[in-house]
């Protein structure tokens, strides 16, 4: 996707910072944190939201939370964090490429971080 924000910064045509890579997803820091540890994972392959999953391109999903914890476990989150995916505009999505929030370093409210 040409004008897709966080396909651009897959690309590398946006700087991030990196966090985890693999040949199909790329996680990197938020650049506005809401909690002490605040990372999102992306597929590579862009999708819209979590309403554009399907059985065809589904496996992504399945391996982004096989790799989670052992982000989880690099950040050090040991207690605890939160997965979070924002899907159209009443959950306050931003950016239009599915992408998992990890949340954590803190105890968390049952508010958005
Ligand atoms: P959403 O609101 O769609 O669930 O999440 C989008 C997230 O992307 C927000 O938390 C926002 O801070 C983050 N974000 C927006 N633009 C950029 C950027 O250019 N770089 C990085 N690293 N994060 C971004
Ligand atoms: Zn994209």
């Amino acid at each position: 996707m040409e004008n897709c924000l966080f396909c651009k910064i897959i690309r590398g045509e946006i700087p991030s910072t990196r966090v985890y890579e693999d040949d199909k997803t790329y996680a990197f820091r938020d650049i506005a944190p809401m909690a002490p540890t605040h990372v999102l994972v992306v597929p590579k392959a862009h999708i819209a939201d979590c309403s554009a999953v399907t059985p065809e391109n589904s496996g992504i999903v399945a391996h982004i939370f096989e790799v989670i914890p052992g982000i989880a476990k690099a950040e050090g989150l040991e207690n605890g964090y939160r997965v979070v995916s924002n899907c159209g505009p009443d959950a306050g999505q931003t950016v239009q490429h599915l992408h998992f929030h990890i949340l954590g370093g803190k105890p968390l409210t049952l508010e958005m971080a």
